[in-house]
């Protein structure tokens, strides 16, 4: 017989890294705020807990930031984008920094991947070779970019040749407000932090509350390597209080967020204000698409990856699971079974495959979403319903038997639950596919490679992957269709949202002209 869950997560804490000495003296000292290149008190005074998902147990005590820590934020990163050295720095130097970041991470990487996991509750041995290489070199591929930040000479089509010069440049936005989620803590840093910094803003991050340790530890680093003060600024606190502030703040030239959908939406109401530029990464409820004439063995694997990977916390996570009927009952019990073999258990064990949730709220989350698939007549597979025990552990579950209509269908539930239904044939997929208010990825898995492509045009989605699925990359543009969010993150497509584009037009006089 399988093991049981608890029995995987009992087993699983027999195998425990023991914390590095870095991790357990950077626990224990304090954790404060990093305002213009200092690490200060909360203006209050006060401090929150974050919590190890997988005990329960405090890890450390940080500093809760208010609306008047944002105060003060934004005025230093105001300061430094209008005076400090920042302001002067030629692209090169600021391209320097943070290739010198990059390497100071790689050296820092083992504490960096300890932290992530002991506060978020992800398997370290994921955080070693997923969430960290990729933070790294996203800071690599962005000081790259540093330099390349171009704008172009446009002929004027009414104007006679020669008589005018018109040029446009790319110029930093300003001073940034970052607020970003608890699933892919310095993952998430990176992709705002990266091109906010090659671009020449100044920014004031906010981690979330759930998971504010890497960033903190980040901002040491960046301390370290000789970013001039004020230009990264770090706020630990929550969303109502400090993240809300941020987003209205009304010196604050725009606002990056990674969050839910809800939470997008009341940020684009506070930015109103000031009407401040936004770029938005939010929810999904993304289909995957198995054919018949697909790889069935990868495809099993992929898709059972798409949803249980980082324990379905993903905004992209494959939660819709389409399978053409001939092969739909083998393929879900494959997944099933695969399901079955997931080890969950605490995240700093060497043999652990799942995690904990993060927070006592995703474990009761989730819990409702698979008592509400039930209730609603779904058939849940794999899931041992029964767990229970220390840490917010949760079964990876496969409903089957679903309706477009049940709310496990229809609702970002951010936990490993996946939703499998078949389908019958190509032409009426993908109706089904962008039956969703999100639109941020779908997966197709075919040989077909004109189906593939027929299939990924016609999909509402801002990343289609075709045989594979979260695969991501610091070149690749990431970001949503529809109720998925604004903008774009990575590539050099996300460095126009941290950029005013400024159109410049020099009438030529004739003897400018001649020259
Ligand atoms: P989740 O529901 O998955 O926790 P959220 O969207 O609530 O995701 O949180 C993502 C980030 O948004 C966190 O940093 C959180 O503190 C922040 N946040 C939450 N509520 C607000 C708000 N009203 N205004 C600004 N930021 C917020």
């Amino acid at each position: 017989m399988a093991m049981g869950t608890e029995d995987k997560a009992q087993a699983a804490k027999t195998n425990l890294v023991p914390v590095d000495p870095r991790v357990a003296a950077f626990l224990s000292g304090p954790k404060r705020l990093l305002i213009g290149g200092k690490w200060v008190e909360a203006a209050s005074g006060k401090t929150f807990a974050t919590v190890n998902p997988a005990t329960e147990e405090r890890l450390a005590e940080v500093a809760e930031a208010d609306a008047e820590d944002v105060n003060r934020a934004v005025r230093a990163a105001r300061a430094a984008f209008e005076r400090g050295p920042w302001a002067r720095m030629a692209p090169a130097e600021r391209a320097k920094l943070l290739w010198k970041l990059a390497d100071r991470m790689e050296e820092h990487l083992e504490e960096l991947a300890q932290l992530e996991s002991l506060d978020n509750g992800k398997p370290l041995t994921v955080a070693r070779v997923a969430d960290l290489p990729l933070a790294i070199d996203l800071f690599r591929y962005m000081a790259g970019w540093a330099t390349k930040i171009e704008g172009n000479t446009i002929p004027l089509g009414l104007a006679e040749p020669g008589s005018y010069l018109a040029y446009t440049v790319r110029e930093p936005v300003g001073v940034v407000g970052q607020i970003i989620p608890w699933n892919f803590p310095l993952l998430m840093a990176a992709w705002k932090l990266g091109p906010a910094l090659a671009c020449g803003c100044t920014i004031v991050l906010k981690p979330a509350e759930q998971t504010p340790l890497s960033a903190l530890r980040l901002g040491e680093l960046i301390e370290e390597v000789g970013f001039p003060e004020g230009v990264v600024n770090i706020l630990t606190g929550f969303g109502e209080t400090a993240g809300a502030a941020l987003a209205a703040h009304p010196d604050v030239d725009k606002v990056a967020f990674t969050g839910s959908t809800e939470v997008g939406k009341s940020i684009v109401g506070a930015a109103a204000g000031n009407l401040k530029k936004l770029s938005l990464e939010l929810g999904g409820k993304s289909p995957n698409i198995i054919f018949a004439d697909a790889n069935l063995e990868e495809a099993v694997a992929g898709a059972a990856m798409a949803i249980f990977f980082n324990h379905g916390q993903c905004c992209c996570a494959g939660s819709r699971l389409y399978v053409e009927a001939p092969v739909a009952d083998e393929v879900a019990e494959r997944i099933a079974q695969e399901a079955q073999k997931i080890r969950v258990g605490p995240g700093m064990a060497l043999d652990t495959e799942m995690g904990p949730l993060v927070s006592q709220e995703q474990y009761d989350r989730v819990w409702g979403y698979i008592r509400s698939g039930t209730e609603e007549g779904a058939k849940a597979k794999a899931a041992d319903l029964g767990f229970g025990g220390r840490g917010y552990f949760v079964p990876p579950t496969l409903f089957t038997d679903v309706r477009p209509e049940m709310k496990i269908v229809r609702e970002e539930i951010f936990g490993p639950v996946v939703c499998a239904s078949s389908f019958a044939t190509e032409e009426e997929i993908p109706a089904v596919a962008n039956a969703t208010i999100y639109g941020l990825a779908a997966g197709i898995w075919t040989r077909d490679v004109g189906k593939a492509h027929r299939l990924a045009s016609r999909l509402r989605a801002g990343t289609v992957w075709i045989n594979c699925y979260n695969v991501f990359d610091a070149a690749l543009p990431f970001g949503g269709y529809k109720q998925s969010g604004w903008g774009r993150e990575m590539g050099h497509a996300v460095l126009e949202s941290y950029t005013e584009l400024k159109s410049v037009c020099v009438r030529m006089s004739p003897s400018e002209r001649s020259a």
